[in-house]
């Protein structure tokens, strides 16, 4: 339990899985029925992008701190959510993250659980959602809490995974817990992301994939050829919204259009991995 998302926050990374994540919701909110979120690594839910440890990194200088001026209209809904709960600079330095993001879409009858097993973070995320009965935060490892948390009672729903790849097993165990998660709540949208280093990694996982009607939207800084840096990242749609694929590539295409490097053979592509 090395990781920890500050250091993070607000990066490219960030800005792609949340851009995305938001409008799944947006999506998913649009009919009545309840839903049922569970954000499998939940993380603290903000994060102030003012402290020691993000400015060490200072990875936000290369993510949403480039999205604030001009913001392009496909990506004006996640920034503007992003302003409102709190990263809205010089004065507001707070990023959101998933669960904050979430809580924000929420509406009565919707339910969302979060584990997160880091002592710390677990303790933040708890105390900043205590008060909203609508959201459960568990001490719990993501992979028992899929098989513990679903099915739900509800019949819609998001199950977004974001590991933090920190050992290599992670894609194995990423691939498993998708199809796990689509056998207990067949009916929910999943979203999972994860990193492009280098190409081979990110093939054996996406030929591997078992559950239906799963899309990879990408986005590539540059082309991924050095496996020391994060060149890009995924996110693992199953069983989208409909006309949720044109969306998403708007929202790729303005983030690699603001946020990729010229010139250095990256893009941004959504790929169909199975069949509905
Ligand atoms: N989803 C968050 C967001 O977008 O704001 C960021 C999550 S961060 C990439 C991954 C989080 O998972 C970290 O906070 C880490 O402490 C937590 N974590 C790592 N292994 C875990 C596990 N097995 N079960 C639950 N949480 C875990």
């Amino acid at each position: 339990m090395n990781y920890r998302h500050v250091f993070h926050a607000g990066n490219f990374a960030d800005c792609m899985k949340h851009a995305l994540v938001l409008a799944l919701m947006r999506m998913l909110t649009e009919k009545p029925a309840p839903l049922f979120v569970l954000d499998t690594h939940a993380g603290t839910g903000q994060y102030d992008l003012a402290s020691d440890a993000a400015a060490r990194t200072k990875e936000a200088a290369g993510g949403i701190a480039r999205l604030l001026d001009d913001t392009p209209p496909a990506l004006a809904d996640y920034v503007g959510t992003v302003r409102a709960l709190g990263f809205d600079p010089p004065a507001g330095r707070l990023y959101p993250g998933s669960p904050m993001l979430v809580q924000a879409l929420l509406r009565d009858g919707d339910q969302m659980a979060c584990c997160e097993l880091h002592p710390e973070d677990h303790a933040r995320l708890r105390g900043r959602f205590r008060g909203d009965p609508r959201i459960a935060v568990h001490k719990r490892d993501a992979w028992e809490g899929l098989k513990a948390l679903l099915p739900p009672k509800q019949k819609r729903g998001l199950v977004l995974i974001d590991p933090p790849f920190e050992d290599p097993s992670e894609f194995t165990r990423l691939r498993d817990g998708l199809g796990l998660a689509e056998t207990r709540f067949r009916t929910a949208v999943l979203a999972a992301w994860y990193p492009i280093k280098h190409r081979a990694p990110v093939r054996a996982f996406l030929d591997g994939l078992t559950t239906r009607d799963t899309i990879a939207c990408e986005l590539l800084l540059r082309a991924p050829l050095d496996p020391a840096r994060l060149n890009g990242c995924g996110l693992v749609v199953v069983n989208a919204p409909w006309r949720f694929q044109e969306r998403a590539q708007a929202i790729l295409d303005a983030l690699y259009d603001r946020l990729g490097e010229p010139g250095a053979g990256g893009g941004a592509m959504i790929t169909r991995v199975t069949d509905e």
